[in-house]
């Protein structure tokens, strides 16, 4: 780990190192939103550095969000990392022994707003954890639970950009059509009850083909800028009502949260792991998502926890309470068979379009990414199957199925290597509202 003179940075419980350096988008009070870079408990003010000239791709970086930089070349993407590592490093520099810069534009975290970090133009959501697709599954079709297309391709829904929004936003509990009730003839119309998390990673894309181009599973790394923490928010009674035959739609559009930083495809690189095994007896990958890279490399060692603090754990000062954990090495397909697969039929992607992985579950019942999941509560909640079902008890003595108003949903995820440095992806919050009835 090289060090930095900023101390905060060295700590490495903190997973802020120089080894990291995430992007975010951030404001102070009135001013409007730059860009900045994670620097332990530090923000670095990436205007300011690139408008005294200390930084290349000075244009990219003197906008509220990070899209040109993410349409940057690999190479060039990757001179902006080793030029901001040189600035940051303990040692003589530009920006460390400049007294007057240093106080402009470093900033202490606690002081700050963040922003969406990308104009995110279009959003896609995967299901890539055969655990929770075959759990879901089970619960809907006990019969046949992995449907036949499952092992052959990433499915995933085009999901909706225009609610996704920064860690901290409040979520406004959705209202929407719900099943007739036994003895009911129609639908209706009212607020959710059975509100759910999904804890997903999100990938943020570089962009790389244009329309009519697919992109080979080889050369998709390029496509590949930096990863954040997702909630793809689920309304599960809306869900089972409106879902079929062409998937998700208002039950998941109503929000989707994300982290502020983004955690760049460089600082994960010594993390990469290989794909996961496919069991001997799933049918073989058609050649377009399959490559000796992929299978060496394809996955990611991270882990991944979601926390929940309730309103009543909130006023009795209570710490969030730890209520799953997932590694998203467990993934069936990885995130270069996602983004393969997505620009297959030569639909293009765009620099800030985001893809969300789908909810991370693995094979132990504390490692299940949503409550539907983990507590298995059947048919989209409808009903409870005794066996597998975990209970979720808050320490305050609260039982939860779904989620309430005030509960507040916190996903934390980092990668840790040998030596306990960690690299961390920070933390994604949303706080659930009451309904607008
Ligand atoms: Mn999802």
């Amino acid at each position: 780990m090289i060090t930095s003179w900023i101390e905060s940075a060295n700590d490495a419980g903190l997973g802020f190192s120089l080894d990291n350096l995430p992007y975010c988008s951030f404001s102070q009070q009135d001013r409007s939103p730059r860009l900045g870079v994670v620097v332990g408990d530090r923000i670095v003010d990436l205007y300011l550095l690139a408008d005294e000239n200390l930084l290349p791709s000075k244009q990219a970086l003197m906008q509220p969000v990070l899209n040109d930089v993410m349409a940057l070349t690999k190479a060039n993407r990757l001179a902006l990392r080793e030029a901001l590592k040189g600035l940051l490093a303990d040692q003589p520099g530009m920006l460390r022994d400049h007294s007057g810069l240093v106080e402009q534009g470093v900033h202490e975290i606690q002081n700050v707003y963040f922003h969406l970090p990308a104009r995110i133009g279009d959003f896609s959501d995967f299901y890539a954890s055969r655990y929770h697709a075959t759990n879901v599954g089970a619960m809907l079709r006990p019969e046949e639970p992995l449907l036949s297309n499952y092992k052959h391709l990433p499915v995933g829904y085009h999901g909706r950009s225009s609610s996704i929004t920064v860690s901290g936003t409040n979520i406004r509990r959705p209202v929407g059509q719900i099943a007739p009730g036994v003895g009911e003839e129609n639908p209706r119309f009212e607020e959710s009850s059975k509100l759910d998390y999904e804890m997903e990673l999100g990938v943020y894309l570089a962009g790389g083909n244009l329309l009519g181009d697919p992109i080979k599973i080889d050369n998709v790394e390029d496509s590949v800028f930096g990863f954040c923490l997702l909630n793809d928010w689920s309304a599960r009674d809306l869900q089972r009502w409106e879902y079929q035959p062409l998937g998700p739609f208002l039950s998941k559009s109503f929000a989707s949260s994300v982290s502020p930083f983004v955690v760049t495809a460089e600082a994960l690189e010594p993390f990469r792991v290989p794909a996961n095994e496919r069991p001997v007896d799933d049918p073989p990958l058609l050649p377009y998502l399959d490559s000796d890279l992929n299978r060496t490399a394809g996955g990611l060692d991270l882990q991944l926890d979601v926390f929940l603090l309730s309103e009543k754990m909130r006023s009795v000062g209570l710490e969030p309470y730890r209520i799953s954990s997932g590694r998203f090495r467990d993934m069936y397909w990885t995130i270069a068979q996602m983004i393969t697969h997505q620009a297959s039929n030569g639909c293009n992607i765009r620099p800030g379009d985001l893809i969300g992985s789908g909810t991370v579950s693995g094979r132990e019942k504390i490692s299940r990414g949503c409550l539907l999941e983990r507590n298995w509560l059947g048919d989209f909640g409808e009903t409870v199957s005794s066996t597998n079902r975990l209970s979720l008890e808050l320490p305050t003595g609260e039982k939860r199925d779904f989620l309430e108003n005030g509960d507040e949903v916190i996903l934390r995820g980092f990668a840790e290597n040998s030596d306990h440095h960690q690299v961390s992806l920070g933390e994604c919050r949303g706080r659930i509202l009451a309904a607008n009835v």
